[in-house]
């Protein structure tokens, strides 16, 4: 059984003033340059200000990171304390995540928000050395984001107790089945105190986490901001119908048309590797991200593109889920999905919080049946039209053309934490790297290895 929060709240209305945010936290949230909350911050924050349980349905792009965040840290702050001994900043707060970028995303806007406050916080994660994650840990932190697996590696090295975790926060929790984490959650689940607060965050609402959030939840309000299969009036969609063997220059001259960065999604790890190989031969700076890049080469690229210094970031399904990109102008589906709803996920990655986006897919006749299910889910039909394809350009090979790193990006200026310098790797062709050091503050090891994951069925319902 849920409680329901008032229909219709009125955002427009509604500043963060008037959430009754501790000042500490309104100074933080001036400073990222937000002033109105989004639909699920505003039906969210008074809720868990009140000390009850949530079920969100939300999914990454509708603010859901500071919806859970900010009424957090408010209810820690009475219990912050500026002493040095570790004692006295217990692990209160538990923010479970499916992936080490999700984590990583999370515990940054976690230290943003709790900049103005003697609040600790800490991500880790799988893929490096846990003994680097051990000593900030001992130090003690009162916020920590974690991947599962990771965790509790740290519970049977006694690096971490979980004793006194009085909120426990499941992000993307239909990603974490999806990739076979109960097991895990069920033992982490075991080691907390009965009596804490839980939120759950689930983009999707299938019957595994109707039954997950029983379990887990207790009497909580259920807040749904958007239906999951529903794409954004802020997406302008289009196809370009294009035979497969063309699609490579047709991409390229696109690329060089929009003169925008964008996300280029592909099906596999291979085609995501050879594609990122082929923009750079004809002079496009790109990077790619998937499932056998070191945790190091995807942060790396994922910072590039951040910085703006690739234009195009080549990524499969997996590895871009979850991943926060602002400002993001534009999404391509160089090869179209065979689940229609990773669709809606792949193109969520632009035309968020009010901002326009652009999403092209280039399909090849063998697609369509792909493209009917696709319009049958968003129920309605993409605008056509056929691809411009330029001659092969292949013989000549030319230097990657880079973004000045002197210039601040749109995309970069936004960011509060300070970004890499560009990196030697990306002008070298993929090859895949074993167990290269991580920068400290991103420090941990890979949980598990991952499969990939099959499509997020089913929207989101709200329970009569
Ligand atoms: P999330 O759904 O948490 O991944 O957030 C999506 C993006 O929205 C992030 O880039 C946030 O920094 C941004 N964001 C969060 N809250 C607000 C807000 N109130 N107004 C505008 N942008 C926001």
């Amino acid at each position: 059984m849920y409680n329901t929060t008032e229909e219709n709240v009125n955002t427009e209305t509604i500043n963060f003033a008037s959430l009754n945010l501790a000042p500490e936290l309104l100074k933080a949230l001036d400073e990222s340059g937000y002033t109105i909350p989004t639909p699920i911050q505003a039906q969210a924050i008074p809720v868990v200000l009140q000390g009850g349980d949530l079920m969100a349905g939300a999914q990454t792009g509708t603010g859901k990171t500071a919806a859970f965040t900010l009424p957090l840290l408010q209810q820690l702050l009475p219990l912050a304390s500026s002493s040095a001994s570790p004692a006295r900043h217990p692990v209160r707060a538990l923010i479970l995540t499916p992936t080490r970028e999700l984590a990583i995303q999370v515990e940054e806007s976690v230290k943003a928000y709790a900049k103005h406050t003697p609040l600790r916080s800490l991500v880790v994660f799988g893929g490096v050395d846990i003994r680097s994650q051990t000593p900030t840990l001992m130090k003690g932190v009162e916020i920590l984001v974690a991947t599962p697996g990771r965790l509790l590696d740290h519970v049977e090295q006694r690096t971490v107790q979980l004793g006194q975790v009085q909120m426990l926060v499941l992000d993307e929790a239909d990603r974490m089945l999806d990739m076979g984490f109960m097991p895990d959650l069920k033992r982490i689940l075991a080691l907390l105190p009965k009596k804490r607060q839980n939120l759950m965050f689930s983009a999707t609402f299938s019957n595994e986490i109707k039954k997950l959030s029983e379990e887990f939840l207790t009497n909580p309000t259920l807040i749904e901001v958007a239906r999951s299969n529903a794409t954004s009036e802020n997406v302008t969609q289009k196809i370009l119908l294009v035979g497969s063997a063309d699609k490579q220059n047709a991409l390229a001259d696109l690329l060089r048309k929009q003169a925008t960065q964008a996300i280029i999604f592909t099906k596999t790890k291979l085609s995501a590797s050879r594609l990122a190989r082929h923009l750079e031969r004809e002079g496009i700076a790109a990077g790619a991200i998937h499932g056998d890049k070191s945790q190091l080469e995807r942060i790396q690229a994922l910072d590039a593109f951040k910085q703006n210094k690739i234009t195009a970031l080549v990524a499969t399904d997996v590895a871009a889920r979850g991943l926060d990109i602002d400002q993001l102008p534009m999404v391509i589906n160089y090869e179209l999905p065979s689940a229609a709803e990773d669709y809606v996920h792949r193109i969520g990655r632009t035309g968020r919080a009010g901002a326009l986006g652009i999403a092209i897919s280039l399909v090849a006749p063998e697609e369509e049946k792909f493209l009917k299910e696709i319009e049958k889910l968003i129920k309605r039909e993409i605008p056509k039209e056929k691809a411009d394809v330029p001659a092969d350009t292949n013989s000549t090979v030319r230097t990657p053309r880079r973004q000045p790193s002197t210039t601040p990006s749109s995309s970069s200026s936004s960011r509060s934490t300070p970004r890499k310098k560009e990196d030697e790797w990306f002008f070298k062709p993929y090859e895949p790297s074993i167990d290269a050091p991580l920068p400290k503050s991103i420090a941990g090891r890979d949980n598990k290895p991952k499969k990939e994951i099959a499509a997020l069925l089913g929207g989101l319902q709200r329970k009569q």
